[in-house]
């Protein structure tokens, strides 16, 4: 998705501005020029948005602080001009947590909204934004205190993996497990995403038409998961690994590691010494080494030594979990200390469709 801008960190947890965010700055400061306006004015503009973005943020810090009371760390929190993303490392599987997770976000609004409330004048509340402006304090805090009810309003519609969504299949985990309560929340979340989309391109809305794109491959991709740790849930490495498959020895070089890598289908190759694994050859890195005239080189000069491995009794659903987190997950199966088989995502994938067919058929 592209490169963002490291803000800091807030209780340990790096706040990151996507790059499109600077760009909608710019597209403001643009426009403003451009339709005559002066530079308080602009400037004016830019301030109200970048407060909407705090607003958006200490949403985020709701789920993230509130995440943390369940020892679930948030990697980041990355600020889009749609919104923000709060990455927690899980999402709580007990539906009470993970109500009160995705309840805290727009709580954060309410008590905004509240601190705003004395400082509003009720009677303009209502106005147009373009009339009323934000050019007077009034005005500017009028608006504001609209957008935070906006923000509440539209995050607890159920469209998950909206808040809303979030809430609704927390409430509903509590009454028929979590697989049959995600595929409700994820089938209502996918039916009014098509619905933002059809209101943004019919009212021109642009970022309506974004977050329903968002939320609908958002609440497919969860809906998927969580069948699929499902299906996984009573299995182990043992079940869906590779025992079948190609090594290198320490002695061999980048131009043999780089037959193995034509003559059959694996993509990483892992250097066995003594039946330890002590390396990943990775295809990338044959080929990169081939590029860069190492072809000669023995492959214990260029492999991957730093590697995550897994044991024969560990569980599919936490390899499976780890998987997706990583871009290329590629992990050597190890007993005790030697290498037995290698699973990666496209195993356990595999294990999925097969348990599937037969679960179905
Ligand atoms: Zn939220």
């Amino acid at each position: 998705m592209g490169r963002s801008l490291v803000l800091g960190r807030i209780a340990g947890i790096k706040i990151l501005v996507h790059w499109t965010f600077l760009l909608l700055l710019g597209w403001i400061v643009i426009s403003g020029v451009s339709k005559g306006n002066d530079t308080p004015t602009i400037i004016n503009t830019v301030v109200f948005v970048l407060s909407i973005f705090v607003c958006v943020l200490l949403h985020e810090l709701g789920h993230s602080l509130t995440a943390k009371r369940y020892g679930v760390d948030t990697k980041k929190i990355t600020l889009l001009p749609i919104g923000g993303v709060a990455s927690l490392e899980r999402i709580p599987e007990d539906p009470r947590q993970e109500l009160w997770v995705a309840v805290a976000g727009p709580a954060v609004n309410v008590v905004i909204a509240l601190l705003l409330f004395p400082f509003i004048q009720t009677d303009q509340l209502f106005i147009n934004e373009e009339t009323a402006g934000i050019a007077s304090t009034a005005g500017f805090l009028n608006s504001l205190f609209r957008i935070n009810v906006a923000l509440v309003v539209f995050n607890i519609i159920p469209a998950f993996p909206m808040d809303g969504g979030r809430i609704l299949r927390a409430l509903l985990a509590m009454r028929m497990g979590r697989m049959r309560a995600t595929q409700i929340a994820a089938n209502l979340g996918q039916f009014l995403a098509l619905g933002f989309v059809f209101f943004g391109l019919t009212s021109g809305n642009p970022i309506l038409i974004l977050i329903g794109i968002f939320v609908y491959f958002g609440a497919r991709t969860e809906n998927v998961m969580v069948q699929h740790l499902e299906l996984l849930k009573d299995y182990t490495v043992q079940s869906a690994m590779i025992t079948n498959f190609v090594t290198l020895s320490p002695a061999d070089s980048v131009k043999d590691a780089a037959d193995k890598l034509l003559s059959g289908s694996d993509q990483d190759l892992i250097v066995v010494d003594n039946g330890q694994a002590i390396g990943i050859m990775t295809r990338s890195l044959i080929i990169n080494s081939l590029r860069e005239n190492r072809a000669g080189e023995a492959v214990t000069e260029i492999m991957e030594r730093n590697f995550d491995t897994v044991a024969i009794s560990d569980r599919l659903t936490e390899v499976y979990a780890n998987a997706q987190r990583k871009k290329n997950a590629f992990f050597p199966v190890v007993e005790g200390n030697r290498l037995i088989g290698v699973i990666d995502m496209n195993n356990i994938q595999e294990f999925v469709m097969i348990r599937s067919a037969l679960s179905y058929g």
